[in-house]
């Protein structure tokens, strides 16, 4: 049994499907706090898949052998943080001890769904695993930065002290089908807005930048990491990097829309730039990015637009 925590969300959704195909059987762990039981819906029926709906912060039970934990429950996006800052703090402590414990008592090996927000607003750029980071502790942002460092801390005790066979993956912005149109990240929200001809709303100058990884890539990095006998951080995302103001204008673009670009402030501690550097990820797990910006787009275009719940403006 694989035991994925975080299952209903959007990229443990995407991690069940993909561990279902590899042939494991996978128990889906999620209080549906940020994450939606429609991920799953088309498992209906798969008997290798179970859903149980759970706090991990409490004791998480499970019956039976369990060879994997991968603990993915956390609100990822800085809306559903800020707006849920205590949740946000205890799943990454609370909840990664729990998870940390099953791994432990079950003898399985446990992969932590960690984050590039580990560097915060970094001074080092590209950022590479040895960077320690820029984090403000006390900022808005804290909530999740700290409960994921903190939550890597807690991760890299238990394997030295119990000799847990443990894994971090450090994740940067992935985007693709099963986001929330409304959850404040900036692909649903520039998709969603181009597509209903609403104007697209840029946070501060727009010249911060971010790179942009496909949803297939990033789960392909995270199961070959599973699969390694690697223990410290590893980036996975994809480099290819563009300011917030390009990335509007891709969106506008490819989506055909008439939206004009505004300018609203720019949120407390919002990281300036940001770019993974790959080597390790490339040196280790023989892994790279292989979706074009512009080909993951469209398919996520697609899959909103399928989605939306009011009607495309022309
Ligand atoms: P998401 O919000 O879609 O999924 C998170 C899931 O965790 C949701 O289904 C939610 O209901 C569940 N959850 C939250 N608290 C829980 C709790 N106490 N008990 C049980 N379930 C709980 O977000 P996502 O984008 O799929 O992110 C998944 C993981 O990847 C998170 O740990 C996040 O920090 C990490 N991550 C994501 C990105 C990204 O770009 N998507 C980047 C960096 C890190
Ligand atoms: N952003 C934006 N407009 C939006 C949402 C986000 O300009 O409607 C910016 C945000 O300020 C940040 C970047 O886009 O600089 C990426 O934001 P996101 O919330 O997706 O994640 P982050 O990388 O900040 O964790």
């Amino acid at each position: 049994m694989t035991v994925v925590t975080g299952g209903a969300g959007f990229l443990g959704s995407h991690l069940v499907d993909r561990l279902l195909k590899e042939g494991h059987e996978v128990l889906a762990v999620d209080n549906l706090l940020t994450g939606n039981e429609r991920n799953l819906d088309h498992l209906r029926g798969e008997k290798r898949f179970r859903f149980l709906r759970h706090d991990v912060t409490k004791f998480i039970a499970v019956e039976g052998p369990v060879d994997y934990v991968f603990h993915f429950a956390s609100p990822a996006s800085p809306i559903d943080y800020l707006e849920l800052p205590i949740q946000t703090l205890k799943v990454g402590s609370l909840g990664t001890h729990n998870a940390l414990g099953l791994a432990k008592a079950k003898g399985a090996t446990f992969l932590l769904a960690s984050t590039s927000e580990c560097y915060g607003d970094p001074l080092v750029h590209p950022q590479k695993e040895d960077y320690w980071g820029n984090v403000n502790p006390i900022g808005p942002r804290g909530v999740y930065d700290e409960a994921k460092r903190f939550a890597e801390a807690m991760t890299m005790a238990y394997h030295r002290f119990h000799k847990v066979n443990t894994k971090i993956v450090r994740i940067f912005n992935t985007y693709g089908p099963r986001m929330r149109l409304r959850d404040g990240r900036v692909v649903p929200a520039f998709v969603g807005q181009a597509l209903r001809g609403e104007p697209m709303t840029i946070f501060g100058d727009g010249k911060q930048t971010r790179s942009f990884c496909f949803v297939s890539d990033l789960i392909d990095g995270i199961y070959r990491l599973s699969q390694s006998d690697f223990h410290e951080p590893v980036n996975i995302g994809n480099p290819t990097e563009l300011t917030i103001l390009e990335f509007a204008e891709r969106i506008r673009h490819l989506t055909g829309s008439q939206s004009k670009i505004v300018k609203n402030p720019l949120p407390v501690d919002d990281p300036k730039q940001r770019k993974p550097d790959i080597t390790r990820a490339r040196e280790i797990l023989g892994w790279e990015p292989k979706v074009l910006l512009e080909d993951g787009l469209r398919e996520t275009i697609q899959w909103f637009q399928n989605h939306l719940d009011t009607p495309v403006q022309k």
